[in-house]
């Protein structure tokens, strides 16, 4: 679908191989950091392909907390709206990261169903610079995503894609898609 080739889908999941730039989706999910004024990794290309005018946006939201979600609309990109979020950074596990990547996953779609955004995708949030592990990072993703279809409808939330950007990540994801069978 879309411009990917590779991908599975389970009930209302789907995993990509691909760009996260390049979803029509009602809502993309960026791994922003706590400025929320750009970085490296999908940030960067998120704001590259969105243009200068959502910089000006997020300059306008005072920052974000870790684990928290805010929304700016898409500009240049195809998704009509982006959903920042701080993922945590990796320090091996006990201080609280387990907690905050999944409210990530939760408080981005709380935003995105608040804000009518009905088809989400998600990068592999905190797997890049931030140095979370991806096969505890994809676990905790899971399982959060599955928790939030549980309690919403398709008319709220229809479909959420996994986006990886890379064949490690990709392989991850898929395996864990019979969680949600
Ligand atoms: P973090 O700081 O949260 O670790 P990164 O951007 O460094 O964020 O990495 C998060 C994930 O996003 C990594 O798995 C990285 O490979 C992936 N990524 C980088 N660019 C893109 C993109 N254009 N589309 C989707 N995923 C991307």
């Amino acid at each position: 679908m879309q411009n990917q080739s590779l991908y599975g889908t389970r009930g209302r999941v789907e995993v990509i191989k691909g760009d996260i730039t390049r979803m029509e989706v009602d809502a993309i999910v960026n791994a922003a950091n706590k400025s929320l004024l750009g970085g490296g990794g999908v940030d960067g290309a998120i704001h590259r392909a969105a243009g200068r005018d959502l910089l000006e946006e997020c300059k306008t939201l005072g920052g974000c907390e870790t684990g928290r979600a805010k929304a700016t609309k898409g500009y240049k990109l195809p998704a009509g709206m982006v959903i920042h979020t701080v993922g945590p950074v990796w320090r091996g596990g006990d201080r609280g990261e387990p907690e905050l990547l999944h409210s990530c996953y939760v408080n981005s779609l709380e935003l995105a169903v608040q804000r009518d955004a009905r088809t989400v995708a998600f990068p592999s949030i905190s797997t890049g610079v931030y140095g979370y592990p991806i096969d505890k990072a994809a676990g905790i993703a899971c399982r959060a995503v599955k928790g939030m279809l549980e309690q919403y409808p398709p008319e709220k939330l229809e479909k959420v894609y996994f986006v990886c950007f890379d064949d490690r990540a990709y392989k991850t994801y898929m395996d864990l898609l019979s969680i949600f069978d």
